[in-house]
């Protein structure tokens, strides 16, 4: 695993706010914008889905992504394959070193199967994505929640293909960078997730920052 400084400083982004716990965020990262995204207590799972802002239905791929590099894990150089064959965004840096796009989003029904009924009332990252994608000024609804980026989130492959959920391999302060390629629509669950170890048990806030050119 190698990692990737940035040589971008905090003082000179144009935007820099911190998402809490638990809570959500959607915002246009223009072309040649770079968005940050920081763990800042670390070991925190953030759920990220991202759309052409010029047509939403070109979306970012999993699949694709994967295909097209070669490799499950997204690190630096990561290209974010859209569905119809876009880039829409290039990991620059990235100090963890590493993120999962195979675990999918947390929903109350997931939390239902896997720990037990009376979790269907936690909140869940679909809920936010809903609740965030709702307010936005062209709507998403629930049929626009696709493939999404566990940043900073552990889901190790065994070598017999099996997915496992581990504890996290971020840090304090870590973070990933990424250039937009296009206008690119993002929509951020900070994972509320207390049943499983991808955020240690304990959701704690990241920062979003943006550079222009
Ligand atoms: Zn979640």
């Amino acid at each position: 695993m190698t990692t990737k400084e940035s040589q971008l400083k905090p003082a000179l982004a144009i935007y820099d706010e911190t998402i809490l716990a638990g809570d959500g965020w959607m915002h246009e990262i223009k072309q040649g914008q770079t968005l940050r995204i920081e763990d800042v207590e670390g070991n925190q799972a953030v759920d990220t889905l991202f759309y052409n802002a010029q047509d939403y239905e070109d979306r970012y791929s999993a699949v694709d992504t994967i295909r097209e590099q070669g490799n499950i894990y997204l690190t630096t150089g990561t290209k974010l394959i859209s569905t119809k064959r876009n880039t829409l965004l290039t990991i620059v840096a990235d100090t963890c070193g590493r993120h999962d796009t195979l675990g999918g989003a947390c929903s109350t029904e997931s939390n239902t199967v896997r720990y037990s009924l009376e979790k269907h009332y936690m909140h869940a990252c679909r809920d936010t994505f809903t609740r965030y994608g709702a307010l936005w000024p062209e709507p998403f609804s629930k049929k626009d929640i696709t493939n999404n980026i566990n940043f900073f989130m552990n889901v190790p492959v065994t070598p017999e293909g099996k997915l496992t959920f581990e504890d996290g391999i971020s840090a304090p302060g870590l973070y990933v960078e990424l250039l937009a390629e296009l206008d690119t629509v993002c929509l951020i669950s900070n994972c509320p997730q207390l049943n499983n170890p991808c955020n240690a048990y304990n959701p704690t806030p990241v920062r979003v920052l943006i550079w222009n050119p």
